[in-house]
């Protein structure tokens, strides 16, 4: 190749390198990908100060002869597409082919590769290839990028700082090993281990290793499919969630994409069971013939879209509802084990109920890698297998009140253990099945008043439901214009509660007011039914006797989902006889007295 030439492609290579090298993630990347592209069991991802420093990849793949090596760091030297039914594939040239070259660019870079003979080993700095010599015969590729951007300083500005660095680098490596649980994958930043997994194949195993075991005994496992999709994976219970929707993993036929309308359709699935703010944890993998799907590949992001979505949607849908729904969801107050040692104190106690504990909120890839031991995770995979399947109307036991702590702590007990109600957030579920019951049946009965009752607005209110009469009359209230700025309210629909007919009649007037443009009936309802359970459910601080507390759970007990609150509250929390002993320092000992 002529000087000239050379130049030509240095330049292009690091004006490429602006577009495809963003930050040390993108490197990992790159790197990591051929690592699995040569088939390695192994890989291992070895970071200085997040990588910016130094980003070293280690792989026990198939390694490349001298001439491939050589190449590799040329703009245009792509490779072959090696089989040309993955879709994937075809759609990554062109940026997979450069990407390397410019990651060359703008660092120094030390390749040791062998396919099992002869080992190659190449020093590049800035592009430049500075010195091609004989390696060791070890089978598979050591590459070592150090330095980036240290020839475009500019560019080394728009790095962030090491800790969203190396979040980034930890997320990225996660994913891959969610997809591909065969492979044992090591990543370590600066001498700590940051995820370990075993490369067994055994997806919950990996889930634990980045999650730990408070979240993978937590998991569901989940399959079914339809004409065209399988769909199986895990499904994070209800109690366990996140702040953000970054833990919502999608893999199509093995590999990580990104659909927003599918992330949101997983996420509805878990309405009213956890807060709406917050986000479960799942790992999705769906099977599907390549033709049914389009893929459109950034080198950031991997977008992917259907055919026969709805389907699609539905099957996901109901997948997850039906496990849920098959579930006892009381949480479980419980001393974690490995607290529980010579000098427990009380600080140590936890409450297993992740929405409490915010530590996951700042998002540390440190903090979520737990160490476990094997016995654990073997009980784990153990008990997800084993305790499925309660008929629905069973979820909830038999619980026997026993008393009322400050007036807002129902005490109950059965043959398990001890419950704590909260009668509030019971009594709110139990309203607003009902409400959305109701809400949900046409054919609701109107109530004529013997007295009519107005209602006062401010000018602009009343213009807004002037025009909006239509939807107080098709929830059977009659309403007219009375004078000025006010409706007069001559019957109500039936099930509006007794003696508070007039308040919530207010209560939704104001939240047809409040309404924004794009009005879905459903989630009007659905607002209307939260909004009324909760001004008009028990407040705390209200004695309630024995025989009404027996009522409330037995009402509690018939709901569809007797667990949560319309927030996503729990209505009860758990102690095992177990744990009681535990928490009491009476288990261990042979002779209690
Ligand atoms: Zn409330
Ligand atoms: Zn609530």
């Amino acid at each position: 190749m002529s000087k000239i030439k050379i130049m030509d492609e240095l330049l292009a290579n690091k004006i490429a390198a602006g577009e495809v090298v963003e930050k040390c993630a993108s490197v990992v990347k790159e790197l990591v990908e051929n690592s699995i592209d040569a088939e390695s069991t192994v890989i291992k991802v070895e970071l200085a100060d997040s990588g910016i420093k130094e980003i070293k990849v280690t792989d026990n793949g198939v390694g490349m002869e001298r001439e491939d090596a050589e190449l590799a760091f040329f703009r245009h030297a792509t490779s072959k597409i090696k089989d040309e039914n993955d879709l994937f594939r075809i759609n990554t040239l062109g940026f997979r082919g450069e990407a390397l070259a410019s990651i060359a660019s703008v660092s120094k870079v030390t390749l040791k590769t062998s396919t099992g003979e002869l080992g190659t080993q190449i020093e590049i700095s800035g592009g430049i290839i500075e010195n091609i010599s004989n390696g060791d015969a070890r089978q598979g590729t050591i590459i070592s990028v150090r330095d980036l951007f240290f020839n475009t300083p500019a560019r080394l500005k728009h790095l962030k700082s090491l800790q969203s660095e190396l979040a980034n680098i930890a997320d990225f490596i996660n994913k891959l090993a969610l997809s591909h649980p065969h492979i044992k994958f090591t990543l370590v930043n600066n001498d700590t281990v940051i995820l370990n997994t075993d490369g067994t194949g055994n997806l919950l195993k990996t889930i634990n290793a980045i999650y730990g075991t408070e979240v993978s005994r937590n998991m569901f496992l989940v399959e079914d499919e339809n004409e065209d999709y399988t769909v199986s994976g895990y499904i994070s219970a209800p109690s366990i969630h996140r702040s953000n929707r970054n833990h919502i993993i999608t893999l199509v036929n093995g590999r990580v994409v990104r659909n927003q309308e599918l992330n949101r359709a997983i996420n509805d699935s878990y309405h009213s069971y956890k807060p709406d703010s917050r986000y479960p944890i799942v790992v999705l993998n769906i099977e599907v013939d390549p033709s049914l799907i389009d893929v459109n590949i950034h080198p950031t992001k991997m977008d992917i879209k259907f055919s026969k979505f709805e389907q699609l949607i539905e099957l996901v849908t109901n997948m997850i509802k039906n496990k849920i729904g098959r579930k006892n969801l009381i949480p479980k107050v419980e001393v974690k084990p490995e607290l529980f040692s010579e000098k427990p104190k009380y600080e140590e106690m936890t409450l297993n109920l992740e929405r409490i504990s915010e530590t996951e909120e700042k998002y540390s890839p440190i903090i979520m890698n737990e160490d476990f031991e094997n016995n654990t995770i073997e009980h784990v995979i153990e008990n997800v297998i084993e305790n499925d399947i309660l008929e629905t109307k069973e979820r909830m036991p038999e619980i026997y009140p026993v008393g009322l702590v400050h007036g807002t702590y129902i005490i109950g007990q059965n043959e398990l253990g001890m419950y704590l109600i909260d009668q509030h957030a019971a009594k709110e579920r139990i309203n607003y099945e009902y409400y959305k019951a109701k809400l949900g049946n046409p054919d609701n009965e109107s109530i004529a008043l013997l007295f009519p009752f107005t209602i006062e607005l401010t000018n602009s209110e009343f213009i807004i439901i002037k025009d909006k009469l239509e939807v107080l009359r098709n929830l059977k209230f009659d309403a007219e214009e009375f004078g000025i700025n006010s409706l007069v309210i001559k019957a109500h629909p039936a099930w509006l509660p007794t003696g508070y007919e007039d308040v919530s009649t207010r209560k939704i007037i104001e939240i047809i007011l409040n309404h924004g443009p794009n009005f879905s009936i459903e989630k009007f309802n659905e607002k209307i039914a939260t909004t009324l359970s909760c001004k008009l459910a028990i407040k705390a601080n209200e004695n309630i006797t024995l025989e009404e507390q027996e009522q409330l759970i037995s009402d509690l007990r018939k709901c569809d989902n007797p667990f949560n609150c319309p927030h996503g509250r729990p209505t009860a929390l758990f102690y095992s006889n177990y744990d009681l002993e535990k928490l009491f320092k009476r288990s261990g000992f042979d002779n209690i007295v």
